[in-house]
């Protein structure tokens, strides 16, 4: 089976093929940074790090361009209300979205182009614009002619008759027709802004993303992902741009659904306690990357407390497996920077058939779940073979997903070799009193012995092949 994905543009799921045999282009619309992350914010970069992940364990050599619009409204507004230069909003606010992904375990992307360094990118770009009769300048503006690409409202389905005013323009007057959108924005006093050809001003959201995936992944490449709230008038726009320059782009449109609370929308007054920095306190990072990858990514994420709780709940399961599997099995803890992703063949077939299967995590979920009761099973009989074998699945299919809690960077340095075997030890002399103590029938020295223990956040649980012991969570 090979990989298919639902192509927006073609409102169908489709095979993947890429455009040159074993290799993978993948431009994703990065943050806006005019804030810290919200879970609403890093679900997509967590979506399209699943995607390549497995579009590396099945062999592909992916290439993995993600930008950041450093300049914008928003920034520009913060930044006035804060009495500070727009760039250090922007790099405060890029820092905390690169935190908030690495505590993630996101996989850097290959290139992370800011808008504010490809200017010249731009001016090249609305230059074949101007010149192929698709854009024009007026009054400082540039401004993109929807009329002149016949194409224009085919990603999101509407026709241009009935398409309403871009609401990117501040001087309306100025446009052929109100759905004209900018390609550039002419400078206002006390604004940054860039030298042209027409003028100087600052860069339109669409052109930078259409310059930037055009100078890294080239003029045709194979994915474009963004959140489903990015299709009109981003995305549509992108096309508009590069197609009508000449440039084939994009090859597959991808769009994850938002994170919604209570039914609605994350806005920012809703989102504060949703930050990435807050969350991580609540629960671990890994649990959270757990949390957010679980829905099928095309699906809406409704946030709740409860549904959280169910996720981290379900993360510890397998995790627990994995540790207790790993001492049967005797498997050594990976030291850091242990090896890329396994490969496919590692994981059960109906794993690799469900993320085949337009990246169907939930079924990829059902399927490590099911392994994981397998192997707890195979722990309670004893079947220390049997143990290694679903162990070995569960980690490829955790790897896969970026999950496995004994490979980095979820071995925290806690569980190193070194201390554990210290700790190992200690318990042990620890265990062996309390078994004395049992033997002797001082039922309350035993007793104190595990309460000791158990402040100390060692929590310990007997087992068929004698007592155990974890660090409390
Ligand atoms: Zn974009």
């Amino acid at each position: 089976m090979t990989l298919r994905l639902y192509d927006t543009a073609a409102r169908a799921v489709r095979d993947f093929v890429p455009l040159t045999p074993g290799k993978a282009s993948l431009y994703l619309c990065g943050a806006t940074v005019q804030a810290p992350p919200h879970i609403g914010h890093i679900r997509s970069g967590v979506v399209f790090d699943l995607l390549t992940r497995w579009l590396r364990a099945s062999g592909y050599q992916v290439t993995f361009c993600r930008n950041v619009t450093d300049i914008d409204d928003k920034i520009i507004r913060v930044a006035a209300g804060e009495g500070v230069p727009w760039w250090q909003v922007a790099q405060r606010n890029e820092r905390a979205f690169a935190r908030a992904y690495a505590v993630l375990g996101c996989v850097p992307p290959d290139v992370e182009p800011r808008a504010t360094g490809h200017v010249p990118e731009m001016i090249t770009l609305m230059r074949r614009l101007i010149e192929g009769g698709h854009a024009y300048p007026a009054d400082g503006d540039v401004y993109f002619d929807v009329h002149s690409y016949p194409g224009y409202g085919a990603l999101s389905g509407q026709r241009l008759e009935h398409m309403r005013a871009a609401e990117d323009t501040e001087t309306p007057d100025a446009k052929r027709d109100p759905r004209d959108f900018s390609l550039w924005k002419g400078a206002k006093p006390g604004e940054p802004s860039w030298e042209t050809p027409w003028g100087p001003g600052r860069p339109g959201w669409h052109l930078e993303c259409s310059a930037m995936a055009t100078k890294y992944l080239g003029p045709v490449f194979d994915i474009h992902g963004g959140g489903l709230d990015l299709i009109f008038p981003h995305h549509e726009n992108e096309i508009a741009q590069s197609r009508a320059a000449g440039d084939e782009f994009a090859r597959y449109w991808l769009h994850n659904g938002l994170v919604g609370v209570a039914g609605e929308k994350m806005s920012k007054s809703l989102g504060n306690s949703l930050l990435v920095d807050a969350m991580v306190t609540q629960v671990r990072p890994v649990e959270l990357r757990y949390y957010l990858g679980s829905a099928h990514y095309r699906s809406g994420l409704e946030y709740s407390a409860e549904a959280l709780d169910e996720a981290v709940a379900a993360y510890r399961r397998i995790e627990n497996f994995v540790i207790r599997a790993a001492e049967v099995a005797e498997v050594a803890w990976p030291a850091a920077g242990a090896g890329p992703a396994p490969a496919r063949d590692l994981v059960p077939p109906a794993f690799a058939g469900a993320l085949d299967d337009d990246l169907s995590v939930p079924q990829a979920l059902a399927v490590l779940h099911e392994t994981v009761r397998a192997g707890n099973n195979a722990l309670a009989a004893g079947d220390t073979a049997a143990v290694a074998t679903r162990l070995a699945e569960v980690r490829a299919m955790l790897g896969v997903l970026g999950l496995d809690p004994i490979a980095e960077p979820w071995a925290d340095a806690g569980s190193g070799d070194d201390l554990r075997t210290v700790v190992d030890a200690l318990v042990g002399v620890a265990l062996a009193q309390r078994q004395a103590a049992r033997e002797r029938k001082d039922y309350a020295a035993a007793d104190a012995i595990r309460d000791g223990l158990q402040e100390a956040g060692v929590v310990i649980e007997d087992t068929p092949q004698g007592p155990r012991w974890e660090l409390k969570r």
